[in-house]
């Protein structure tokens, strides 16, 4: 009988001018499909640093500069620099944030932007673009949580990031839920769980993860938590090759084909061969397998992570790109 799987929420950081505040410089809201689907499914910790250390909404926009050999956050309008009162922000509110499983960060912003935000040569208006960089608010974030899956909401546009960063936070969230249960049974319960899933992302430190699990050594089991949680984040630092997924796919067929009739076993090898060569998604071969798994009552891979990582209702394979497929080439 099919589970219905409950998921924990994760903790997310999200720039409040995403979907939670009309508090851009030009007194915008940045409408964003996909974070509004989540909404419901993660427990959301915003912040807008600009608003917060009082520049106003609407207001003159900020830029990032060169000055004395370091970046500054200059309003051009004013004449202002608001780098000490941004700086001293980010170090005070970032510590109050909490145990955080990933973040979504404002595109560009020279405060929330992760990557790519310019960075002028001086504060002279005229100055020309000499850089690129983080924002200060990305900068003090992603130092104080270099582990966490982060993106912007822009590249979270395309489906492939957007699934493997869902995929990541969830299993983080989980992850958390089984460190506060707090027992050998539980953490092994999670190992095993996510098994599957573990395998299409990163084999190495899936059977590093499964050492720490066998705990031959016999540690106290908060120090097995410890050092599982701090290998964790590896599992997700590349979305899952298309060939390691299909490894997984055929590994999870070998509990079924037994019992299959000849031409469902090769319907299954040529769904899986257009999945590889990028016309079909992961989904329509995991759907396949999820009706056998039911069928044949496989009890070990039905409540493997891989076949529903994160809550179902959060896919959407409509994208900016062409990345319909759950996996690197
Ligand atoms: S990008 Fe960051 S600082 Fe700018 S409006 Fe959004 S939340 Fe505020």
């Amino acid at each position: 009988m099919a589970l219905v799987q409950v998921f924990p929420k994760p903790r997310i950081f999200i720039s409040r001018c995403i979907e939670f505040d009309a508090c851009r410089w030009n007194g915008a809201m940045i409408g964003c499909d996909f974070v509004r689907a989540l909404k419901p499914y993660i427990e959301p910790v915003t912040r807008c640093p600009e608003a917060d250390i009082g520049l106003g909404v609407p207001r003159d926009p900020v830029r990032l500069v060169r000055q004395e050999g370091s970046l500054a956050l200059y309003q051009v309008a004013t004449g202002r620099f608001y780098t000490d009162e941004m700086r001293s922000y980010c170090s005070a509110e970032v510590a109050r944030l909490g145990e955080l499983d990933g973040a979504i960060l404002k595109e560009k912003s020279p405060s929330c932007g992760n990557r790519d935000v310019k960075i002028y040569a001086s504060a002279d208006p005229k100055a020309a673009q000499n850089g690129k960089g983080r924002g200060l608010w990305a900068e003090a974030l992603l130092s104080t949580y270099p582990d966490i899956p982060e993106e912007n909401e822009g590249r979270l546009n395309n489906f492939t990031i957007r699934e493997h960063f869902y995929t990541a936070i969830f299993t983080r969230a989980a992850f958390r839920e089984a460190k506060a249960k707090g027992t050998m049974k539980d953490l092994v319960a999670f190992h095993t769980r996510n098994k599957l899933l573990f395998m299409a992302c990163n084999q190495s430190v899936m059977r590093d993860l499964g050492r720490l699990v066998a705990n031959h050594e016999q540690l106290p089991t908060p120090e097995v938590f410890a050092a599982y949680q701090a290998l964790l984040p590896r599992i997700f630092q590349k979305i899952p090759r298309r060939g390691a997924v299909v490894n997984v796919l055929l590994h999870a067929f070998g509990y079924c084909s037994q019992q299959l009739e000849s031409g469902e076993r090769s319907h299954f090898l040529e769904l899986l061969e257009a999945y590889q060569q990028g016309r079909l998604p992961l989904s329509a071969c995991q759907t396949v397998l999820q009706s056998w798994i039911a069928r044949f009552d496989q009890e070990y891979l039905r409540n493997q992570s891989f076949f529903q990582p994160y809550p179902p209702s959060l896919i959407d394979i409509s994208d900016s790109g062409k990345g319909a497929g759950s996996a690197r080439e």
